[in-house]
């Protein structure tokens, strides 16, 4: 292989490889490794990767070569193609590899750029016109759309974004940021993460230059803090954070930030933190639905539609549904495989998308097992029934129709079967196929039970089509 043919093969697998990691944290640790590769060569059929160290030798060998291999077949490297780790002799370095093209650049810290905005770099594509709207982001995503209209208004000011990883807080927040940049030049913003600002703040204890740091936060008309559970435990961070916060509240500035989980839940925070989150809007982006699902993914294929038919993003939709992130690898893992093979559209069907997305799915297994109990009490509270009730043999209207509502989706919206239910519902297994079946035949002459097991499925973040069948 040429030394030109196997450097764009190798930048198209790093490029591969970043994108089907499922974290940014994972994302930048992996580019770092790869930053710590010297030298590529091929011997035969085997690519040479020579490392800068013994270290990161055996992080490639051992943590990383599984997928890299993936990776590096997935951009077009032959079946036979295996991989030999070394570590470089300085010497004999040759050629370069790509260097990392970083998908966040750093925060700036030099004098040199103290005209350039503070923070993190907004992702352009991070835009709220590339944000789907379901009913699993609606408020959330009307929130911050306010905010750019008006940021610093009272009504939402601090507003707090918390929900799952993967799910669009990032996005979101980033949205607010470019809408703002575009819109009021006027405005001095600054995009970071909890991690990043931590960095800066240690970086300028240690250069004395605190002085200057608190300046450029504190004078801020907008702060898009990202992640701030990462502050939990860190007390002197909170306590830096808190004074930032504060002044900036107290001017009028609008302060939006992210959280794994709501305010309430974030282990060790200071209540003082705790009750200046609480204190502006608290809002949750949940997992999408499948409508909104498709509508997500047709909308990150839209430049590459014409390679990936439908019902490939029907699956993905229907078989990922804890992340939009997860999603995006998926269609990410079909695109390149489309774009590698002419005939792939021809030869696509269910049975080679599982075998294709079969650690995605696995892995979404895993993550989604919904509890029985988790239905039931959704129920109960949907009904504001209780649990006793559920359970009684009771025969009233009011308790038996939500009964066998939360027995036809135990049924089937769990893999659980007949006999795993009964001790959930205190009911033979008979008794529950007949609830499961009598409730099937409501729905298809009811419309009104049709739209209550509606409503009680999306809040437990599911939609008919997740049904098994
Ligand atoms: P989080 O910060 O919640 O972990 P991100 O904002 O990083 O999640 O989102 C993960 C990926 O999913 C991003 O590529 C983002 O564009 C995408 N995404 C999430 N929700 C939506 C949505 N409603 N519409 C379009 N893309 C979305
Ligand atoms: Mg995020």
């Amino acid at each position: 292989m040429e030394d030109k043919e196997m450097n764009n093969l190798w930048k198209r697998a790093r490029e591969v490889y970043l994108r089907l990691t499922n974290s940014e944290a994972d994302r930048s640790l992996a580019e770092r490794h790869f930053s710590n590769v010297e030298d590529l060569r091929t011997d035969g059929d085997t690519l040479v990767v020579s490392l800068n160290s013994e270290q990161t030798k055996s992080i490639f060998e051992n943590k990383m070569s599984d997928r890299l291999l993936d990776a590096l077949r997935l951009a077009g490297a032959p079946e036979s193609f295996s991989l030999k780790y070394v570590v470089a002799e300085p010497k004999h370095i040759t050629i370069a590899p790509p260097k990392a093209q970083p998908l966040h650049s750093q925060f700036q810290d030099s004098a040199a750029a103290a005209e350039e905005p503070l923070g993190l770099s907004l992702k352009p594509e991070y835009v709220f016109s590339e944000f789907v709207e379901g009913m699993s982001n609606r408020w959330a995503l009307n929130t911050a759309k306010g905010i750019s209209k008006d940021p610093g208004n009272k009504a939402y000011n601090p507003f707090f974004i918390h929900g799952g990883t993967g799910l669009g807080k990032t996005h979101l927040m980033q949205a607010i940021g470019n809408e703002l940049k575009a819109n009021r030049p006027d405005l001095k913003i600054c995009y970071i993460n909890a991690e990043a600002f931590m960095n800066e703040y240690m970086n300028a204890l240690q250069k004395h230059t605190l002085d200057n740091f608190r300046q450029r936060y504190r004078t801020l008309d907008v702060l898009l803090m990202d992640d701030v559970q990462f502050m939990a435990s860190k007390n002197n961070l909170q306590e830096e954070f808190f004074n930032t916060f504060y002044t900036l509240q107290n001017n009028g500035k609008q302060i939006v930030m992210t959280s794994d989980v709501a305010p309430k839940n974030l282990p060790a925070l200071e209540p003082r933190l705790m009750s200046r989150f609480e204190g502006g809007i608290v809002q949750s982006i949940e997992a999408p639905q499948f409508e909104t699902r498709l509508a997500i993914l047709k909308k990150k294929a839209e430049s590459f539609a014409s390679l990936i038919p439908e019902m490939a993003l029907v699956f993905i939709a229907e078989n990922i549904r804890s992340q939009v992130r997860a999603m995006e690898g998926a269609l990410n893992k079909i695109k390149v495989l489309a774009e590698n093979d002419p005939n792939f559209k021809d030869n696509i069907s269910n049975t080679v998308l599982n075998i294709i997305l079969k650690d995605q799915i696995d892995k979404e297994k895993k993550i989604k097992a919904i509890t029985c109990q988790d239905i039931i009490d959704t129920v109960c509270s949907h009904f504001n029934i209780t649990l006793e009730q559920i359970q009684s043999s009771e025969r009233t209207q009011e308790l038996v129709l939500p009964r066998q509502m939360a027995m036809f989706i135990s049924y089937n919206f769990t893999q659980l079967g007949y006999k795993q239910l009964e001790m959930h519902f205190k009911k033979t297994h008979a008794t529950i196929l007949s609830g499961v079946k009598k409730f099937k035949n409501h729905l298809d002459t009811e419309p009104q039970i049709v739209e209550k097991l509606n409503e009680v499925i999306n809040k437990l973040g599911f939609s008919m089509k997740d049904m098994r069948d």
